[in-house]
């Protein structure tokens, strides 16, 4: 079995604190906790920390200050940020300013879970990758590059269709960007290629997952309208870790 993770709690109210607190221990994750962003600053900076959850409204140092202080010294520490709903400049800014993810209050611990595994499943730290995204019936073999309906002969999978969906289910639990997609899929920032290939890409990959039902293709992919794309709620991520298959 690997070490237990690390995740330092920065939230100055208790009881939101305790729970997540609670939540991330259940889970079988070592949790420090910190009230205010100097003490929570300190805690991320200490030796085998593997998350951060960084409220932004803080006494003393807000979590901006404490993010762009952190980004100083440890570049790519996952750090995830607790935004409140409705506040998508706090959400952009934290993401601009070097936050891997966001979570809007109120969460589940459900929803919290998903997204630091989801984040932790891509830090540079502890790459894992992804061997199979499943949902109902059908199986997308991301090594193989197909995708099998039950018993079915299997459809192959661009490298590009491949890749975005490998990019939505690192993702899982929040929208994808076209701009985002274009970003990581294509490596360009340039404009050269238009958000536009992206939707012609989604369209050839849903009709390959979905077997041309249009329900089960918003099964596999959801339109975020004006936003981008997210993976399914129903879709399952499995990534490729020896000690659990090997346990199974
Ligand atoms: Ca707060």
């Amino acid at each position: 079995m690997s070490k237990k993770r690390t995740i330092v709690v920065v939230e100055d109210e208790d009881a939101i604190r305790r729970g997540i607190a609670d939540a991330l221990t259940i889970a079988g994750y070592q949790v420090l906790e910190a009230a205010d962003g100097v003490s929570g600053l300190a805690e991320a900076r200490r030796a085998d920390v593997d998350l951060v959850l960084l409220d932004l409204l803080l006494p003393g140092m807000n979590g901006f200050e404490v993010l762009s202080e952190l980004r100083l010294t440890h570049a790519s520490l996952p750090v995830i940020i607790l935004t409140a709903r409705g506040s998508e400049d706090d959400r952009v800014r934290g993401l601009h300013g070097g936050a891997d993810d966001y979570v809007v209050k109120p969460f589940s611990a459900r929803e919290l879970l998903a997204r630091v595994e989801a984040v932790l499943r891509r830090s540079p730290e502890r790459p894992k990758p992804i061997v199979r995204i499943s949902a109902g019936d059908s199986t997308v073999d991301c090594a193989r590059r197909e995708v099998r309906h039950g018993e079915s002969s299997p459809i192959a999978l661009s490298e590009m269709e491949a890749e975005i969906l490998q990019r939505l289910a690192a993702h899982a639990g929040r929208c994808v960007s076209r701009e985002e997609l274009l970003s990581s899929v294509w490596g360009l920032r340039d404009g050269t290629v238009e958000t536009r290939a992206i939707d012609m890409h989604i369209t050839r990959l849903r009709q390959k997952l979905a077997r041309g039902s249009a329900d089960r293709a918003k099964e596999w992919i959801v339109t975020v309208r004006g936003e981008g794309y997210m993976l399914g709620p129903e879709v399952h991520v499995a990534v490729e870790d020896v000690a659990e298959e090997g346990a199974a």
